[in-house]
């Protein structure tokens, strides 16, 4: 019954690329064509004065088309349908050199934290939800050694200044024995000025952290 089910689903909605809509062979799968343009696994020219916080960060695609509308349709309409497009991408992200040394690199994975209501609110930590089967298949363990304590201001409108005072003593590391002369690999969903994750940044290498590096799914810096 449920097999029957599950073929007039496929027929009344074939698998399409979530971006061209071509159809596709399977479920979560992309055209080759938009999967390209998509994933493109680059180390961020991070420049001064970031480049001492975020000297090594990377991002696995650029913060538009259907990276950016994959991203919107989880984290803010809540749909985990878009999750097995994003897991297609990172797994083909991982066959890159530069991508590959870094999960052979780390130790832990921290996810920049949400303030707990706004977790509440939206179900999950996009970060946790997106990276962390694919941390589990590459034997990366996920830590969630770092908190929000303090809920702060939308950042949308502010300039970096304001963006850094906006989050100063906005996390804390909840974990440090986790954390203490380890490698570290801070992720997060999107990358815009890198204030956010400089300010996690800071918190792991004050609780002693050996090395931390950066991993985004997309980047949309103005550095
Ligand atoms: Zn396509």
């Amino acid at each position: 019954m449920i097999d029957m089910f599950q073929a007039l689903w496929d027929f009344l909605f074939p698998a399409r690329c979530p971006l061209c809509h071509k159809y596709v062979q399977n479920k979560g799968d992309w055209c080759e064509q938009c999967l390209r343009q998509a994933c493109q696994p680059m180390r961020l020219p991070v420049s001064a004065p970031m480049q001492p916080i975020l000297g090594n960060a990377w991002a696995l695609s650029v913060y538009r088309g259907g990276t950016r509308e994959l991203i919107r349709r989880l984290k803010y309409r809540q749909q985990r349908s878009a999750l097995p497009y994003i897991r297609r991408l990172l797994s083909t992200a991982a066959k890159d050199e530069g991508i590959a040394a870094l999960l052979a690199w780390c130790e832990i994975a921290v996810p920049v934290p949400l303030h707990v209501s706004r977790e509440r609110q939206r179900g999950f930590n996009q970060a946790e939800l997106i990276f962390g089967e694919w941390l589990q298949e590459h034997g990366v363990s996920m830590v969630r050694a770092l908190q929000r304590v303090r809920s702060t201001q939308p950042m949308y409108q502010l300039t970096l200044e304001e963006r850094r005072t906006n989050l100063k003593g906005a996390f804390a590391v909840c974990a440090a024995a986790a954390v203490a002369d380890k490698r570290v690999l801070l992720i997060d969903d999107i990358l815009t000025t890198g204030a956010t994750l400089a300010a996690c940044c800071q918190e792991l290498e004050r609780a002693g952290a050996a090395e931390i590096r950066v991993l985004v799914l997309a980047s949309d810096h103005h550095f």
